[in-house]
């Protein structure tokens, strides 16, 4: 069948067939997060959407360079180039070096992401490791004049930009409305225009993370990272750059402005953008109580939850609708995804009890091809699982013996679910579909009666049987007078 890929090009605006620069090799960014808080709702979306990506080009037979980043400095707190470092407020905070900040939240942040069956990156390289790089693109975008050094920070010119590019395409936005815009913020007066962009801050005093550079002790603008980092692992020009719609602008709007200065054209062949969550039909923001971190999604523990849900429930439901919808999520979507999910891999488990028929009264062939056009189409997970259900549909219907499948057509039926279920949709079987907190509280209470009832009988052996096999999966009961304790031991 045709496995030839389109994709739906942010920049152009237009579905493009996909034509890597220099196949079988693809080079892929995707803007990782800024490492000063606990992984949330918003960080799920795009790293299972890249995921899928990466996966279902490695699937196709691609060799993918997949680079996503940690920015553990220049990210200020207004998301432009005024406040303060987001990672140096937090060390402050907490009298802890910056670094111990980014280093803790890169491992809470891979954490979250092994829950949810993400596939590490080929290179995660950090903003602080690639000062070098970033003070040598500024030297270029200085040398070609498309930027100017101001009170020892250097600032992206967009006025001279505008002769080579067009600053606002990407995002669709108008330089005229976006300088009327502009508020006059402290540090304004440094900037030719008041939309110019910071590549390099001097630092001021007590500012704590800062370097050497030919401008002043200082350090790079949040956006500069992403065009370094991507032309040194991915060269000037590579195929794939990716992240959530939030970056669009000003972070990627400066992204292109910014390589295309030091590298004389364009950098990124496909602009490829996940829309965002809300919560209840409402954006996610700290401000509106309605912002939910994933550890707080697996445990259940936010007043918004009702219950806890699995990595599995959540990786299933971002892939439920498109990466370019906006989805929303609520108490009851989540219980309909795990309830949606366990009936997917019931029926796998049912495909190897299936009794193997002579001929095939249903077509399974379509349906697997069906999954790869939907794939293929803009990586329509939706879609590709609709067709999953047609398969659950027809096992059931084979169980029943109301249709027949042949060995042939059941092997095609497993491997699709293998492929799309497994491979490319990432998703596993997981032991939380039961075992969350509430039901290991069921099943003591019914372990500890039984034993109660041993005891009564005065069948000591049993009790103890009971106790010390507890016991060795860690788990120490006690007797008191209000009756058995227990709990697990860490
Ligand atoms: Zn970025």
């Amino acid at each position: 069948m045709d496995k030839s890929l389109v994709v739906y090009n942010t920049l152009s605006r237009k579905t493009e067939l996909f034509e890597p620069i220099k196949p079988p090799f693809v080079g892929m960014y995707v803007c990782g997060p800024t490492v000063y808080g606990d992984a949330h709702l918003g960080h799920a979306r795009p790293a299972i959407t890249f995921d899928v990506i990466f996966r279902y080009l490695l699937h196709l037979g691609y060799k993918v360079r997949y680079v996503r980043n940690i920015t553990d400095v220049g990210h200020l707190e207004n998301d432009a180039d005024e406040g303060e470092d987001k990672i140096a407020k937090k060390a402050k905070l907490e009298q802890l070096e910056p670094m111990e900040i980014a280093q803790y939240y890169t491992d809470r942040y891979h954490f979250n992401m092994d829950q949810l069956n993400i596939k590490r990156p080929s290179i995660e390289p950090k903003a602080s490791g690639h000062i070098i790089e970033q003070i040598e693109m500024i030297e270029r975008i200085l040398k070609r004049d498309f930027a100017y050094i101001s009170n020892g920070s250097v600032y992206f010119d967009i006025e001279k930009y505008s002769k080579i590019g067009k600053y606002g395409t990407l995002s669709g936005r108008v330089l005229e409305d976006l300088q009327s815009n502009t508020r006059e913020l402290d540090g304004q007066n440094e900037k030719r225009n008041p939309f110019d962009f910071a590549l390099w801050k001097k630092a001021q005093p007590e500012h704590i993370m800062k370097w050497h550079s030919p401008w002043s002790v200082g350090f790079p603008g949040w956006h500069l990272e992403c065009s370094a980092m991507s032309t040194k692992y991915l060269g000037e020009f590579f195929d794939i750059h990716g992240g959530g719609m939030d970056l669009l602008f000003p972070h990627h709007e400066c992204e292109i402005a910014q390589s295309k200065a030091a590298n004389g054209k364009e950098s990124v062949k496909y602009w490829l953008h996940n829309n965002m969550i809300t919560i209840n039909g409402q954006k996610m923001g700290k401000s509106l109580g309605n912002f939910i971190t994933l550890d707080e999604i697996f445990s259940g523990k936010h007043e918004l939850l009702e219950q806890p849900f699995s990595p599995m429930t959540i990786r299933f439901f971002i892939l439920q609708s498109h990466y370019r919808s906006t989805l929303d999520f609520s108490n009851d979507a989540l219980k309909g995804a795990e309830k949606a999910i366990k009936r997917l891999f019931e029926a796998y488990d049912n495909i190897s009890k299936l009794k193997p028929s002579k001929e095939s009264t249903v077509n399974i062939k379509t349906i697997n091809d069906n999954c790869y056009k939907a794939m293929n189409n803009d990586f329509n997970s939706p879609i590709a699982i609709a067709h999953l259900y047609e398969a659950v549909r027809i096992i059931n219907l084979v169980k029943e013996q109301k249709e027949k499948l042949t060995s042939i057509d059941l092997k095609l039926l497993k491997e699709t679910f293998d492929i799309f279920l497994f491979d490319i949709f990432g998703l596993k079987k997981e032991d939380s579909f039961l075992l969350n907190d509430n039901y290991i509280e069921k099943l003591m209470k019914i372990i500890l009666i039984m034993r109660d009832e041993a005891k009564n009988k005065k069948d000591f052996q049993t009790s103890d049987i009971i106790r010390n096999s507890l016991s060795a999966i860690n788990i120490t009961i006690k007797d008191t007078k209000e009756g058995t304790e227990w709990q697990i031991e860490e």
